[in-house]
């Protein structure tokens, strides 16, 4: 899919609250309120924005112990189980001796034996479990760009932007340009705009 900079500024508004209305994602970036619609149909469509979802206060909710698991697994069958398990919320691959990482919630003490006799059943060995006694930094929002593999268009020559685009910010919004010479001369017509 081709995305340009207004879908990635509607794509940035929604990570960072995805019950903003429409209404008022068409006044911040100027745009009618059908052009918005039907860019975040389109990005829906296309499963660019996989869905919407929330973002909940773990102390709120009954499972709150937060464990962090690093574990050897070799085998792809204990791994896809593993994804099964309800207490596992996300896994990670790593280059590491211990190769998994995953979050997983428990209840309580007794959940947490039972969840780590389980894995253990599982056939998982060499598990290395802490439980989080804080979290000091949860970020949900993945940093779009063009450098994750979203196709973007050169603001300057409207030219698609195949290598790393020349990145350039002002009033706190990214601009991307494919080569030295069109930033030079996006730069230029933006400090026009500015006078
Ligand atoms: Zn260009």
């Amino acid at each position: 899919m081709h995305l340009d900079m207004i879908d990635l500024e509607i794509i940035r508004i929604l990570q960072s609250n995805a019950r903003t209305p429409v209404l008022e994602i068409s006044k911040k970036l100027g745009l009618s309120r059908p052009t918005i619609k039907s860019r975040i149909d389109k990005l829906r469509e296309e499963g660019v924005i996989k869905k919407f979802t929330i973002v909940i206060d773990r102390d709120a909710v009954v499972k709150n112990i937060l464990l962090l698991l690093r574990m050897k697994i070799d085998d792809n069958r204990i791994l896809e189980s593993l994804k099964d398990e309800e207490e596992i919320i996300e896994i990670y691959e790593t280059m590491n001796e211990k190769n998994i990482v995953c979050k997983a919630v428990v209840r309580d003490i007794d959940e947490l034996r039972e969840f780590m006799d389980k894995l253990n059943k599982m056939g998982v060995k060499e598990v290395e479990s802490s439980i989080v006694l804080k979290t000091l930094k949860e970020e949900h929002e993945a940093d779009i760009g063009p450098e994750i593999g979203i196709t973007v268009e050169c603001e300057y020559c409207g030219k698609e932007i195949t290598g790393t685009p020349y990145k350039f910010k002002i009033y706190n919004k990214e601009h991307y340009l494919c080569c030295p010479v069109c930033l030079k001369s996006y730069k230029k017509k933006m400090s026009y705009a500015k006078n």
